[in-house]
């Protein structure tokens, strides 16, 4: 059997993940053998060893993997190489009463818009539905189970041109409430409830805000029977698989590669650093840090604005010192910690140029983007850009620069967040793409090899670099 190449791999992980759950899940799958799963409920002090490997997940949409380096000293704090990126991606969610009936006798679904997608290119795109669903079991107990209905079974039409007035056309503005619920289906609903389904004797409130189609759709791609679901949280997402693309294969076209560019590079960059040499020698403990809702602001249980990265820090380091360790130890491991804050960047775009400024405009293909803002809306300084500068020319990674032009607004991410929250150290980056927050957005292939080696480079050569800066930060 041939080996798949990193595109090829990549493709795979985008076209399998359209929901947070779902990335989640296939990240914990690329780990790979030897990774012990962390339960928040269980006692972690003694379950977690000097050249250990671990991860563990909270609402299962945010995703925490570490290694610890075969050479940290217990009482000596070692610092925490983090890479830090987010899971969610802008899309249309399916509303808790999600039954809705449409003109001309079809049946629609009821969506919320999540995050600030594009909305205009959702029209006419083959949608299907996936998420998470709560399954009542026989013995009363309650599981979670994934679910991804791969079919497309639903899309929201545009309206056609000779019903449009040329101001209307002009401006192709999307009401979000009355423009984007999707058509499902046009049939007579009794004919598709199963025999089982129309033997319910009284169906809940909540089973009556649902279309009988779309849950039995559901129940059939699970295997039980409809009256097992007991709740959901469902997304759209567009069925065309990613691709390669361009003349020479240059181009990666998917959906949601902000922000599973990195999370795929992250990830894939942690498992073979395990498997290197150098993890023996570490002091440290190297880490990759996927949060959930960066798109709507990270400020939920499991958001970057959450305790999360900072709880993580305290306990690993406690359960790495018999429980120990005083305001003194923790303190001085967040002192030598650092956030490699990594989202996707804007390339330039050949139609819209003017809107880059000449000498921050990246370009695909050609390697990993520190964005700057001295407002702040990035955290990148005069430091902590350097140390991922030095690592590029170390490990012959070439590195772009990004600051928005002065008459643009400019976008955020978790880099912010995180530093306010612990006051570690941090850089935001990100591999750079086009069409950010469409439906189907794209980036350079050859920008993952480059970016997986700019994070392998991270967590190798960080601790050395850092300390022959005195007094820099
Ligand atoms: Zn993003």
């Amino acid at each position: 059997m041939t080996s798949l190449t990193l595109p090829e791999k990549a493709l795979s992980h985008f076209t399998n993940s359209p929901t947070p759950f779902h990335n989640v899940a296939n990240l914990c799958t690329m780990l790979g053998e030897g990774w012990v799963k962390l339960n928040e409920l269980d006692k972690w002090e003694g379950a977690i060893v000097p050249g250990g490997k671990y991860y563990y997940t909270r609402n299962t949409s945010t995703l925490v993997a570490f290694i610890v380096g075969g050479s940290y000293v217990a009482s000596t704090p070692g610092g925490f190489k983090v890479i830090g990126g987010h899971t969610d991606s802008p899309n249309l969610r399916i509303k808790p009463c999600s039954k809705k009936e449409g003109a001309g006798g079809i049946t629609q679904l009821n969506v919320e818009c999540y995050g600030g997608g594009l909305w205009h290119t959702w029209f006419d795109r083959d949608l299907s539905v996936a998420g998470r669903v709560i399954v009542r079991q026989s013995d009363g107990t309650f599981k979670q189970q994934l679910v991804n209905l791969k079919k497309p079974i639903c899309r929201v039409p545009s309206l056609c041109i000779h019903l449009q007035t040329g101001e209307e056309r002009a401006s192709f503005k999307v009401n979000k409430e009355e423009h984007l619920q999707p058509i499902f289906a046009q049939v007579v609903k009794d004919t598709l409830e199963s025999p089982a389904d129309k033997k319910l004797k009284t169906k809940t409130a909540w089973e009556e805000g649902h279309d009988p189609i779309l849950l039995s759709m559901i129940a059939s791609a699970l295997d039980i029977p409809t009256s097992s679901i007991a709740d959901f949280e469902l997304s759209l997402y567009d069925t065309q698989p990613a691709s390669l693309g361009g003349a020479n294969d240059e181009f990666l076209y998917s959906a949601r590669l902000d922000n599973q560019g990195t999370c795929f590079t992250s990830i894939t960059s942690l498992a073979e650093y395990a498997d290197s040499d150098l993890v023996a020698k570490d002091t440290d403990i190297s880490m990759v840090c996927l949060f959930d809702h960066e798109e709507v602001g990270s400020a939920s249980q499991c958001g970057a604005g959450s305790p999360i990265l900072g709880e993580a820090v305290r306990r690993v380091s406690a359960a790495l010192n018999n429980g120990g360790g005083n305001e003194d130890f923790f303190q001085t491991t967040l002192r030598k910690s650092f956030v490699f804050s990594v989202d996707m960047a804007h390339a330039v775009h050949p139609n819209y140029s003017s809107k880059h400024e000449r000498n921050h405009a990246p370009k695909l293909n050609a390697g990993v983007v520190i964005k700057t803002n001295q407002n702040q809306r990035y955290t990148t300084n005069a430091f902590t850009g350097f140390i991922i500068r030095e690592i590029g020319r170390r490990k012959d990674v070439p590195i772009q620069e990004f600051v928005v032009r002065n008459d643009c607004p400019c976008g955020s991410t978790i880099g912010p967040i995180i530093s306010e929250k612990t006051g570690i150290r941090c850089v935001d980056a990100g591999m750079s793409q086009l069409s950010m927050h469409s439906c189907r957005e794209m980036m350079g292939t050859h920008d993952l090899q480059l970016c997986v080696d700019l994070f392998k480079g991270f967590f190798e050569c960080f601790r050395d670099i850092d300390e022959l800066c005195f007094e820099c930060s």
